[in-house]
């Protein structure tokens, strides 16, 4: 057992690797034989299978695949289409054969098999793949749960032998259980007996409450080997991703810091900066003093709020910005781990983020209480 007060021992601390793999945005994979970097720049690149089986994987594989046909040298990870069984439920049936789609466009049916999705991953030529899993929201009930369990071990099964690049294309398990925990210990249990190079924690984040997802999260890591990446799937607000890293996860990915941007949110130390209310019309100030993103470095409050109102440029300034506090985020969690003060960093975070102790959250507190981290 670690005898450090969060679960997670970093990796470097076991193996003497020069790598901190803890507590990046997206995972930077040692297995690959890829340098990793600690300073590396966002190395995801999630993949919409579905989109790709109308589009055609074929370009991208003349194009050397994706690190090719995007000019990428760093690493990418690419989704295998499972999650739009929930984005777009009215729209597809799950069979044990795969996924049926209707095109909205022309009632044309799509079948996402797990050969098939392994199959334009490997086109795609990501450095680390989803299995297809079989995806059911988090506020599901009832026996789908357990069957789709049930059918994402199996699927895991035709994933792994559907990998025509076992050496270079890292192929992840995806846990599901819903947030039924013997569900979810079953499948971690049939799930960690494959060899697989790294797990997610999926089926989370769906809406359900915040104390039944850490207790899911925590109950998942608790099973998880120590020596593999977790990657706890759809989760990218600054709370959840500094509590998740201590209970032990290391890679995340959301759409909330990009989608917040179109709608005027920067995010911030302290919160969240609304740049197309009134007060910032004369504020001459960057939107974040300290940060050393493009967009603090060179424009106003007032220029974005402005901008907003006329030209999509201001969304993409704001985006920018974002992206550029969760990788800075992300980087001080990873120094602090290295340099032992981990749980220092949380309160400081937390203190400026909620000024007074008594407005933090309180699935946060019990959760950082689990890892004897404990709030001023
Ligand atoms: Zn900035």
């Amino acid at each position: 057992m670690s005898d450090l007060p969060w679960k997670h021992i970093p990796p470097w601390n076991e193996t003497g690797m020069q790598v901190c793999y803890n507590a990046n945005l997206i995972f930077i994979s040692c297995f690959t034989g890829h340098k990793p970097f600690v300073d590396d720049f966002m190395s995801v690149f999630l993949c919409k299978c579905l989109f790709c089986c109308l589009k055609g994987p074929d370009l991208i594989e003349k194009a050397n695949g994706l690190h090719g046909f995007m000019n990428w040298k760093r690493n990418l990870l690419t989704d295998s289409g499972g999650f739009q069984m929930v984005s777009l439920v009215e729209l597809s049936e799950v069979t044990e054969e795969g996924v049926k789609f209707r095109s909205p466009y022309d009632g044309k049916e799509i079948l996402l098999s797990p050969e098939k999705s392994i199959s334009i991953q490997n086109s795609l030529g990501s450095d680390i793949m989803m299995q297809l899993d079989d995806v059911v929201s988090s506020t599901v009930t009832g026996p789908r749960v357990e069957e789709a369990m049930h059918r994402s071990v199996r699927w895991l099964d035709r994933c792994i032998a559907a990998n025509k690049n076992r050496d270079k294309q890292n192929l992840f398990a995806i846990i599901q259980g819903g947030l039924n925990a013997e569900l979810r210990k079953a499948c971690l249990d049939e799930m960690t007996k494959r060899d697989v190079p790294g797990f997610a924690i999926g089926g989370l984040s769906g809406g359900e409450e915040k104390d039944d997802f850490w207790q899911m999260v925590t109950l998942s890591t608790d099973h998880l080997p120590r020596e593999k990446p977790r990657y706890l799937m759809g989760v990218g607000y600054a709370v959840d991703l500094v509590v998740c890293v201590a209970l032990g996860c290391d890679m995340f990915d959301c759409v909330f810091p990009t989608r917040t941007a179109r709608f005027g949110s920067a995010l911030v130390p302290w919160g969240t900066l609304q740049v197309k209310h009134k007060q910032y019309a004369k504020d001459f100030q960057p939107i974040d003093p300290d940060c050393q993103c493009p967009t603090c470095k060179k424009h106003s409050r007032a220029y974005l709020h402005a901008l907003f109102k006329s030209d999509t440029a201001a969304m993409h300034h704001i985006t920018i910005h974002n992206i550029a506090y969760q990788l800075t985020l992300m980087r001080s969690v990873r120094e602090s781990i290295v340099e032992g003060r981990f749980p220092e960093f949380i309160r400081t975070f937390m203190k400026r983020l909620f000024p007074s102790g008594d407005q933090y959250p309180s699935w946060a507190v019990d959760a950082l209480a689990s890892v004897n981290v404990t709030l001023d």
